[in-house]
């Protein structure tokens, strides 16, 4: 158990700068039954989808991540609390890790957070969920609701509520709870290297305001750039 886990991964991205604080290290989980109307992320729901990828590999990544300054991690999915025993050696171990001495402070001067979304609301959480949540500086909950638009960083709908669960909670997620996302907080774009079929392979990280998609969709066609099996369609 422990490091040993392994985590079915849908991806990872460093530098994330889209959920959460600073620049992070992100991973999303693969395998979500919720099936929220209107995820952005459909690509992720297929439990048999995605990497099984050891958590040791994932500490190595937040350690690189720490060493190059990062402000924390942010789990996302999928749904990571359907695999509580990976996701609970993965939070540990980015506690440990964090706690080195080489680690640079935030420029707030705590330590690099912990962060986790989950469709599940608290009290859906079983024992095994929550104890696996534990070392989590701050957690977002809820189903996306896609008739509940809302302008609150680093959430997806109004009814979506960030928990801040630690003392670095408290004072990372404390000043973010009711504000509003600022023009430039809306989605990270990653271009990846031109596939041999002549199409750009690219990413959007973060929570796109309502109907920004659409608009990526046809600003993109017009500008010879269409997008083609966008993940967020079936
Ligand atoms: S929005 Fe999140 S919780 Fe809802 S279906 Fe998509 S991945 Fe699952």
């Amino acid at each position: 158990m422990g490091k040993a886990e392994r985590l079915d991964v849908s991806g990872v991205h460093l530098p994330l700068l889209a959920l959460g604080p600073g620049v992070r290290l992100g991973v999303w989980t693969q395998g979500c039954p919720l099936a929220c109307p209107g995820c952005m992320s459909r690509h992720t729901w297929d439990p048999s989808g995605g990497t099984r990828v050891p958590v040791a590999e994932l500490l190595e990544l937040w350690e690189r991540a720490l060493r190059h300054g990062a402000q924390g991690i942010t789990v996302s999915g999928g749904e990571p609390c359907e695999q509580p025993a990976p996701l609970g050696a993965l939070l540990r171990g980015a506690d440990v890790l964090r706690g080195e001495s080489w680690v640079r402070p935030a420029p707030d001067g705590g330590a690099p957070d912990l962060l986790v979304y989950t469709g599940y609301e608290e009290d859906e959480l079983t024992a095994e969920q929550r104890e696996a949540l534990a070392p989590a500086d701050a957690v977002v909950t809820g189903r996306f609701r896609i008739a509940e638009p809302t302008d609150l960083v680093w959430r997806g709908s109004a009814n979506q509520r960030m928990l801040p669960r630690t003392e670095l909670g408290r004072l990372r997620y404390g000043p973010h709870l009711t504000r509003e996302r600022e023009r430039h907080e809306g989605l990270q774009v990653v271009v990846g290297r031109r596939a041999a079929d002549g199409t750009w392979p690219t990413r959007w990280y973060g929570i796109p305001r309502p109907g920004e998609l659409a608009r990526w969709k046809r600003e993109g066609a017009q500008h010879g750039l269409p997008v083609s099996s966008p993940s967020w369609r079936p």
